[in-house]
């Protein structure tokens, strides 16, 4: 063996110098492991000394690469509220004591307490949801995408109908890889594209329609928005063509806005459609996420027909995308908000009271709530080696909704001295929690729509520590 390999240290050596790392131990074996035979196999192929203080910085930056990939709190300065990297929708207080209590006991999961015996899961959520979407029946699976399968699985996977007419404008592609053709695809539908990219015409659907048609398919529009020489037509004309095919119309929505949308950001803001509405002008069934504009846990939401929600639980497939206890509980607790918020209507805009729906009450909060909150921040980082001053921004609702809506936000605005903007702000995510923001006209800034108030003071020792 060469002298250069013999200076490796040996894995022993390495774990009783490394000391308390405070990940599980046999991760840190495994990581060791790992990175010596790395070292090793660079040292035989070139005979160079490696300095064992280097060896140690490897390991330890390994080390620390695998502990901040562990899945842990984050705070989100960057304005958008329903944040896909951050796990889209927090929960509130109410919601998280929900999982709690369900978590730590037994439940009645799949038991019928007055009966005494087996029971069906989810029916109190199916009920309450059904009477929040106005629709007749609901259920619940593990997200939007997989309700989206759940339904072609039912009503386009048996031949001689596997045909779903969907026009050219709605063949989207909706956060990383989720594509509305390949979806259709992978569920054994066949894809019957009607219309034109700007332009579909009720005629265009009443045409497609045949005796190989299994359902008409509508695709919200949610991340993008179409402008200039257009047509969509009405719904009512879209689920007329439908059922004169005697075949289901379903609307796949997306968003799952159960409050109105349109005052955010003032003037000119953009109309979310809610599941209820949907249904009311003609859709048999609607399907949308738990985690977006619904402020709950990652669920897929499909509400209609009772008839097609019967089938659709009886498909095998649904065993496969059913929801497990702490998501049934955290959407169950989360519906309920939503009914007891404006007496169960619903439809009153939120931010007045807190609804207990975290991203609803970000959404409304107006910016001279969030003004005291950056100037107390500002007070507090005085004499430090970084600037600090009260600014404005644009936040959004995120979560590939509402593209076009920009929510006049406050900013902690940050300008740290002797250390450069991208290095200040990796040091902020290097903290514990991680603070993330963003870079603009030469300043790193904190908005404070998406930070909670119980964070306030977690951002001012991380902005103290980042700066020192
Ligand atoms: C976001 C979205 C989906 C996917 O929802 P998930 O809950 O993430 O699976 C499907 N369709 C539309 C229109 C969407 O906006």
């Amino acid at each position: 063996m060469s002298d250069a390999l013999r200076n490796i240290p040996s894995v022993d050596k390495v774990l009783r110098d490394l000391g308390d790392t405070g990940l599980p131990r046999p991760a840190v074996v495994a990581v060791v492991r790992r990175e010596l035979a790395v070292l090793r196999a660079a040292v035989d192929a070139t005979d160079s000394q490696q300095q064992t203080t280097d060896i140690f910085a490897h390991i330890r930056a390994a080390l620390d690469a695998l502990r901040r990939s562990r899945l842990q709190p984050v705070i989100n300065g960057t304005g958008i509220i329903v944040h896909t990297n951050f796990g889209r929708s927090p929960l509130g207080p109410e919601v998280v004591r929900a999982i709690a209590d369900v978590a730590a006991d037994y439940n009645n999961l799949e038991y019928d307490l007055p009966a005494g015996r087996r029971g069906g899961r989810a029916a109190y959520l199916e009920h309450n949801l059904a009477v929040l979407c106005q629709s007749e029946a609901a259920a619940v699976v593990n997200n939007c995408a997989a309700a989206l399968v759940l339904v072609l699985r039912r009503f386009a996977a048996k031949p001689p109908r596997t045909e779903v007419v969907i026009s050219r404008g709605e063949l989207v592609q909706i956060g990383g890889g989720f594509r509305i053709p390949e979806i259709l695809e992978a569920a054994g539908a066949t894809l019957r594209e009607v219309g034109t990219t700007n332009k579909t015409t009720a005629d265009d659907y009443a045409r497609a329609v045949n005796d190989r048609t299994a359902l008409v398919l509508k695709v919200h529009r949610s991340n993008f928005y179409l402008g200039g020489f257009t047509e969509t037509p009405p719904a009512d004309a879209v689920a007329a063509a439908a059922r004169a095919a005697g075949v289901p119309f379903v609307e796949d929505l997306g968003g799952g806005a159960v409050a109105p949308t349109e005052n955010l950001g003032g003037a000119a803001g953009e109309h979310e459609p809610t599941p209820a509405e949907v249904l009311r002008r003609g859709a048999d069934l609607v399907c949308f996420s738990g985690d977006k504009l619904l402020g709950g846990p990652q669920a897929g939401v499909v509400a209609g027909k009772a008839s097609h929600i019967a089938a659709l639980k009886k498909e095998p497939f649904f065993r496969a995308l059913r929801c497990d206890k702490l998501v049934l509980a955290a959407l169950q607790a989360t519906v309920d908000l939503h009914l007891r918020r404006a007496g169960g209507a619903g439809d009153d805009p939120p931010g007045g009271r807190p609804s207990g729906i975290p991203i609803l009450d970000m959404m409304y909060a107006p910016p001279d709530a969030l003004r005291p909150r950056v100037e107390r921040l500002v007070a507090g980082l005085v004499g430090l080696a970084v600037g600090a001053s009260v600014g404005t921004g644009e936040a959004q609702v995120g979560g590939g909704s509402l593209p076009r809506t920009v929510i006049p936000s406050v900013t902690l605005d940050l300008i740290p001295r002797g250390v450069g903007l991208d290095d200040f702000a990796a040091r902020l995510r290097a903290g514990t929690p991680p603070v993330v923001g963003y870079v603009s006209g030469g300043r790193f800034k904190l908005d404070l729509r998406t930070i909670f108030p119980r964070q306030d003071d977690q951002v001012l020792a991380a902005v103290r520590a980042a700066a020192g």
